[in-house]
């Protein structure tokens, strides 16, 4: 029988991944802090006097007034999804199809690809320069080259950590025609924000998520900003309540509270740059710089997967990085709590 599936689908990579029995969890980049109990309660008790048996409201209006007032946009332009990643697949339904050509910078987040390929875009790779960062002006010419409909760059970028600059980003949006989509999934560890370019560039979309800093992965909740007419269109493929009242009801608390959850940043960030420092100084090991929550680094000596077990083997979950285009040598470790980098750094001396 042939198969009733488009044929870009059988020639698809899975986004996959392996959990092994672990002790200690630094392979996902989500916040080691788990939400206070107060918070947590709150919700639930908000919740509990909703109406389960009904659906959420058609527009959910109160949650895209709290989250304008939070970053400062206006809530016409404002998406909310089931994660980020829906929104991704949002945008590059209505912008991808076969003829289409989008670009990406490599290496970065994987599902960027294989989404793209699975709407039958031609999904050209420009490989970041060898210092890792970003290649922009090779992207301008793939895009340029190629008449791309779309190009998407992940800041602070995950594998990597690399921060694009303002100053380039520009030079993206204005010397290309593509709608530009910027993942800002790690934007709370970096330098800043690219928001206020919203204003100026109605070919940008800018992606965030409550993920990673705002420790809620669990509660898939991610929001896209943009002009408001690009957002009256998107919004004719959202799904109808595709975020449920848990989730919605979540975003209004965290948001509420977001003064006592931003406290564990800071921390975090003073972690990165301890166990940075504590990479930097091992033998045959090359940590790069960082903008987000985890570390790219290289294992010169010993290959990357022998690394990964040996650290496994103490209960330690990492990410082996290596099969991702020009990180043949590299892994990558979230930043956990000082006790986890602490247990991290120690049996990283002894992997090696
Ligand atoms: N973008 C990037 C760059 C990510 O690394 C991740 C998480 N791995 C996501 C988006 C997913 O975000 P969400 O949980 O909001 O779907």
């Amino acid at each position: 029988m042939t198969s009733p599936l488009r044929p870009e689908i059988s020639g698809l990579a899975e986004y996959t991944l392996t959990q092994h029995p672990h002790r200690i969890k630094l392979n996902q980049n989500e916040n080691p802090y788990e939400l206070p109990e107060g918070i947590k309660r709150e919700i639930l008790e908000r919740l509990a006097v909703q109406q389960w048996s009904r659906y959420p409201a058609f527009v959910p209006s109160e949650q895209i007034r709290l989250l304008a007032a939070f970053t400062g946009w206006n809530g016409e332009g404002i998406l909310i999804g089931n994660g980020s990643n829906e929104l991704l697949q949002l945008i590059f339904s209505a912008v991808l199809g076969h003829g289409t050509s989008m670009v990406i910078s490599q290496p970065s987040f994987t599902l960027y690809k294989i989404l793209g390929k699975a709407f039958g875009a031609d999904v050209r790779e420009v490989q970041m320069k060898p210092d890792l960062t970003f290649d922009v002006p090779r992207l301008i010419d793939e895009a340029r080259a190629s008449h791309a409909k779309l190009i998407v760059l992940c800041s602070p970028n995950n594998p990597t950590g690399t921060f694009l600059p303002r100053a380039e980003l520009r030079r993206v949006i204005d010397e290309t025609e593509a709608l530009v989509v910027l993942d800002e999934a790690y934007v709370h560890f970096g330098p800043e924000s690219q928001i206020d370019l919203l204003g100026k560039c109605g070919r940008l979309i800018i992606l965030q998520t409550f993920s990673k800093a705002m420790g809620a992965a669990g509660l898939r909740l991610g929001y896209g900003l943009m002009a408001p007419e690009l957002a009256k269109e998107l919004n004719k493929l959202k799904l109808p309540y595709n975020v449920n009242i848990f989730t919605l009801t979540a975003l209004e608390v965290l948001l509420a509270r977001w003064d006592e959850i931003k406290g564990w940043i800071e921390p975090l960030k003073r972690e990165r740059a301890r166990l940075h420092a504590g990479l930097q100084a091992m033998k045959g090991i090359r940590v790069y710089p960082s903008a987000a929550n985890f570390l790219l680094f290289e294992s010169l000596e010993r290959l990357p997967r022998q690394v990964f077990s040996r650290l496994l083997e103490k209960g330690i979950l990492i990410r082996d990085v290596s099969s991702y285009p020009m990180l043949a040598r590299a892994l990558r470790v979230s930043v956990g709590t000082p006790e986890e980098n602490g247990e991290f750094l120690a049996a990283m001396q002894e992997a090696l």
